[in-house]
């Protein structure tokens, strides 16, 4: 059986058992799926046909042998002559080969092809000598495919493909087609059976891309039935109250920007409203870039919620961002009718109290705070709506969930992390995603420059440019491990050195990770309030903060970052009037190491660079953690496969739709994978 532990299987045991679970091999049907990484072609040529960087194998007689002493040991040299030219074969470190290889002898060998002194030469080929005379080798002959298995030293790849060649006849037998001949058809997928034993053992060429192609349909159409199913419980059963939008409540709201919304603003709105008008709880994600608008946009569906007498929260990270929020806010509504309340810890007790007595008395119609003290503390009347924003920590996704009976509020969740839509459509697959892919118009683009190591001082002259103009500066480094103390005395070290003799005329202020919150805002507002020309930060700066001043950032080891990361951070200056820079202080000169730089210094679209970032470093570090929750991926690729990823979304959400306990006859075989795979995300499938 599959599902039996692969130690039971010939040729494994308990020591190997061991060995085959460091790469994650546990049970047969892991064994089964544990794919070669790559294949090595081996064809038959004569010499004169050798094409060097080819694995190829030649046949011919050995005219001639030397042997000599290498810094690397003993070597053997060898020519070997065929009926169309001579080829060079070199083993280093060799002293057994010495008596098999000898003039005359009639030989096979097999090796990569390299080109030395002008001859063809394989380096160590594996070599079989043949009593008689051989015959020429038959090129048409089809090529051999040599599987390469991701391996270890002690469970070489050669051990693997000879474990699984053994068993992977009568293994495959067991392999299950899990689809109608019709849907593979439609799809151009070729047969489940075929597509594994074609990934160890290809015949020909093609044969591992169309294998690939219908493995990873499975991976992908698996992970999006576990995702939809997951949506579907999350959603069944949950109401909310509708909260409809018409052209006078529109009117009056848009009344209140004192500027024309962007046509991807409005695009949201539409979204928004169609959501907020259901009597379901809207789960929308608005995603953008940090500018482009999204506050406005939250802004409105509150304001819907107001007008249909219910109340919203406005929930940001930071207590600094909570009181950005409100005064924006307050400046957008002056002189409305509506009742906005602020919540955050720095009230005073009595001040709190009155808050939360006017929020349960249902005398607040708009509520902004931390997450933690609204979701702690409040009852509210009637919520409708509730808008997380700068959600940007995907992997722990903490959801609102505020207290209350009856129906459940509607969900806006705001980020600045752009997702490339791929991605969200797995991530998020409980959320809807709508992006405002476009920044009020008037911005000057920040600019941007990757700078060596024989530049930094000059990019240092060019911020303390901006601040004797009265501007300000944002300098960030970065630690790996706030709680490493080397780290931080480096980090301490930079920040004594940039303070005395970078910025010696200016006031420096610092913050870090290890600081009590308390304090880091203190340095924060005092850098708002321009009390401070320079921030020097060694953690993250809060995503979010608007200081109009802020025209320059310095990030020491851009290195070290994600693209996106410090896309979101470049996003903290130029807010105002003046023109934003931003310098990258590499640490090395290579122009290859600084290429992955540069995209920020060609681009300013944040979904370009993250699907850099996610082509570069993969989904975990675009997602600022490893545990986001994705199933493990070992054919499909989640940038390369965009197409199949949309095309296993839509069959996912038809099967889904149409028989969502699987218990359908010709859903049998998804429901076994599905209920062995992934039983933690759906554990109501075996329930039914
Ligand atoms: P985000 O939350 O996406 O970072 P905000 O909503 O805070 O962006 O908007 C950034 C700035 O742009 C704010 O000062 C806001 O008033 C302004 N703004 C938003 N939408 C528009 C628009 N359509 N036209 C002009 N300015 C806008
Ligand atoms: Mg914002």
């Amino acid at each position: 059986m599959l599902s039996d532990e692969v130690q039971y299987l010939p040729g494994v045991g308990p020591r190997r058992a061991a060995l085959l679970a460091r790469l994650g091999v546990r049970t047969v049907r892991d064994l089964v799926e544990y794919f070669p990484a790559r294949h090595e072609k081996q064809e038959a040529r004569h010499i004169e046909n050798l094409e060097e960087g080819m694995t190829a194998t030649v046949a011919g007689k050995i005219v001639a042998v030397s042997r000599r002493f290498t810094r690397r040991g003993p070597a053997i040299s060898a020519t070997l002559m065929d009926n169309t030219g001579r080829a060079s074969l070199t083993w280093f470190h060799a002293g057994w080969m010495a008596d098999r290889i000898e003039r005359g002898a009639q030989v096979r060998a097999t090796g990569k092809v390299s080109v030395f002194q002008n001859l063809a030469q394989m380096v160590n080929p594996k070599i079989e000598v043949i009593g008689e005379d051989v015959t020429p080798v038959d090129e048409s002959a089809p090529a051999r495919f040599v599987p390469v298995y991701p391996a270890i030293a002690e469970l070489p790849s050669r051990v693997i493909a000879k474990l699984i060649g053994d068993n992977l006849g009568r293994l495959l037998d067991q392999v299950e087609e899990w689809y109608p001949p019709a849907y593979l058809r439609e799809r151009k997928l070729c047969g489940r059976r075929w597509a594994v034993q074609s990934m160890h053992r290809p015949a020909k060429d093609n044969d591992v891309a169309s294998a690939r192609r219908r493995l990873a349909y499975d991976e992908l159409l698996c992970m999006q039935i576990a995702v939809s199913l997951a949506r579907r419980r999350l959603r069944a059963g949950v109401e909310a109250h509708a909260l409809p939008c018409n052209a006078e409540i529109d009117r009056r709201i848009r009344r209140r920007f004192g500027f024309a919304l962007t046509a991807a603003q409005d695009r949201a709105i539409r979204a928004i409203t169609t959501d907020m008008a259901r009597p379901r709880p809207m789960n929308r994600l608005l995603q953008g870039d940090v500018g482009c608008g999204k506050t406005v946009v939250a802004l409105y569906a509150a304001l819907v919620a107001v007008a249909n007498g219910r109340q919203a929260a406005i929930m940001a990270p930071t207590e600094l961002l909570a009181c950005q929020h409100h005064r924006s806010i307050t400046q957008y509504l002056a002189n409305s009718r509506v009742r906005v309340v602020l919540l955050v810890g720095r009230m005073s007790a009595s001040e709190r109290r009155e808050a939360l007595e006017r929020i349960e008395a249902g005398e607040a119609d708009l509520v902004v705070g931390t997450h933690a003290l609204i979701q702690e503390s409040v009852r509210f009347a009637r919520l409708g709506l509730v808008v997380v924003d700068e959600q940007h920590r995907f992997g722990v996704r903490q959801r609102a969930t505020i207290r209350g009976k009856g129906p459940s509020p509607h969900y806006l969740i705001m980020t600045a992390t752009p997702i490339p839509r791929t991605l969200a459509m797995t991530v998020f697959g409980d959320l809807d995603v709508t992006t405002i892919d476009e920044l009020p118009p008037g911005r000057s683009p920040i600019v941007t420059r990757v700078v060596p190591p024989a530049q930094h001082a000059s990019a240092w002259a060019a911020v303390q440019t901006r601040l004797a103009l009265g501007e300000q500066a944002y300098v960030v480094y970065p630690l790996v491990d706030e709680s490493d103390k080397v780290e931080m005395k480096a980090a301490k070290t930079e920040f004594e050195r940039i303070r005395n003799q970078v910025f010696s005329k200016w006031k420096v202020g610092l913050v870090h990770g290890r600081m009590n919150t308390d304090d880091r805002e203190a340095a924060m507002r005092d850098f708002a309030a321009g009390k401070l020309q320079v921030l020097v930060s060694t953690t993250v700066i809060e995503v979010g903060i608007d200081v109009p001043a802020a025209t320059c950032m310095v990030i020491e080891h851009a290195e070290r970052f994600g693209l996106s990361q410090l896309h979101q951070l470049r996003g903290r200056v130029g807010r105002g009037r003046g023109r934003g820079y931003c310098f990258l202080l590499a640490a090395s000169d290579g122009a290859a190491e600084n290429e992955r730089l540069a995209v920020l210094a060609r681009t300013t679209d944040g979904f370009r660079i993250a699907e850099e970032d996610l082509r570069l470093r993969g989904p975990g570090e675009l997602l600022g953690t490893r545990q986001h929750g994705l199933p493990e991926l070992r054919v499909a690729d989640l940038v390369a496969d965009g197409d199949l990823l949309r095309m296993a979304q839509r069959d996912a959400e038809s099967i889904v739709h149409e028989d969502s306990r699987l218990a359908a006859p010709e859903h049998a075989a998804l429901r076994r994978v599905l209920a062995e795979k992934y039983e933690p995300a759906i554990g109501f499938l075996s329930a039914g």
